[in-house]
């Protein structure tokens, strides 16, 4: 069974064409194509601008997945959309080209929550079975698991999502967003415990975070004379180990015998390092998914699409929805693993 699976939540347009075969089950992306609208530097996304971003590039990506594929429409079995949570305007280019293609090449349409597409693409990437789940990305911080009645939350961000923090931070240096990998290049510069570090909150309330104080305070820090690199070093050092903490006391709770991290922060070494030592001091099975993948793209939500579509949760045309919040508690979950 073959997807053409479109991502448009927020910076990233991505097509890609995966494949499902089910005895055995086995999961192949064909191709994943993506253009990444760049904000200015020292700005974050302009919601409208990256809107017009995914209309100018979508029919070239779109194209590049089918030829990359060897492909064309009439070999896709269906059509999977990122349906929400999102940027309204970027939500509606994606699927609108779902809508258009789906009409025009009569296939069936299968709307997707954009954070189970990062979930069920590690699943199947890392041979997951049931794991817990972090995932950390630009719209997302949280920690969830599968239950019989949905996806259920064990931790979250109360204010900023961790990528945000990064980001916000970044700008804050005047860099370009995503700034992740340059804020994650800073910190490696620097050998051994920044003395900054201890003067950051470190905010855990139950199993949630808060980062709205340690940005401030790492700004402040910086306004202040500290180094760059001491800031960078901090604040994912604090980021960080309110990740790991939340993350193992619901293992404990949940008593999951697999994690799995997700999302474009996942690429960061020092967290998965974190994480790897938490995951041997427990014997917890640690997936982190790979770097090519973690942030977003159209495999992702093939991935998800192949598990909504077997359960037969494909929506006429007219009735393709966007929905710019849709919290991961709210979905609808498949009957079954498959349908
Ligand atoms: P996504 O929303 O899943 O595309 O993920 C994008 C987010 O991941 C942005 O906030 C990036 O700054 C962040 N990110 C990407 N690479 C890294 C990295 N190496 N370390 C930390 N954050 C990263
Ligand atoms: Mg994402």
């Amino acid at each position: 069974m073959i997807c053409l699976g479109i991502e448009s939540t927020a910076h990233t347009f991505g097509a890609s064409v995966s494949e499902l075969t089910s005895e055995p089950v086995s999961f192949r992306i064909i191709s994943d194509c993506k253009d990444v609208y760049k904000a200015p530097q020292g700005a974050g996304i302009h919601p409208r601008e990256a809107s017009r971003h995914h209309e100018e590039t979508c029919s070239g990506v779109v194209e590049n997945a089918l030829a990359s594929a060897k492909t064309g429409m009439n070999e896709i079995d269906f059509i999977a959309y990122s349906a929400g949570p999102g940027l309204g305007p970027c939500l509606r280019v994606g699927a609108v080209v779902a809508r258009s293609l789906a009409s025009y090449f009569c296939k069936q349409i299968v709307p997707v929550n954009h954070a189970i597409g990062h979930i069920e693409l590690g699943k199947l990437l890392l041979g997951l079975d049931d794991p817990l789940v972090l995932l950390i990305s630009g719209g997302h911080t949280v920690i969830t698991a599968r239950s019989a009645e949905g996806w259920r939350i064990f931790g979250e961000t109360l204010d900023l999502t961790v990528g945000q923090l990064l980001d916000q931070l970044g700008r804050h240096f005047g860099m370009s967003s995503p700034a992740g990998p340059k804020i994650e290049a800073l910190a490696s510069q620097l050998n051994g415990q920044a003395d900054v570090v201890g003067m950051l909150p470190y905010t855990i309330k139950g199993n949630d975070v808060s980062y709205s104080g340690l940005l401030s305070s790492s700004k402040d820090a910086f306004s202040k004379g500290i180094s760059q690199e001491s800031v960078c070093f901090s604040v994912q050092e604090v980021a960080f180990a309110l990740l790991t903490e939340a993350t193992e006391r619901a293992l404990a709770f949940t008593d999951k015998a697999e994690l799995l991290v997700t999302g474009g922060v996942a690429a960061n070494q020092r967290l998965s390092g974190m994480l790897k030592d938490m995951c041997g001091s427990r014997g917890v099975k640690l997936g982190v998914i790979p770097r090519q993948y973690s942030g977003d793209c159209g495999s992702q939500i093939a991935a998800a699409g192949f598990l909504f579509y077997n359960d037969g949760q494909s929506v006429p045309v007219n009735k393709a929805f966007t929905r710019q919040s849709w919290r991961i508690d709210r979905v609808n979950l498949p009957r079954s693993k498959f349908g």
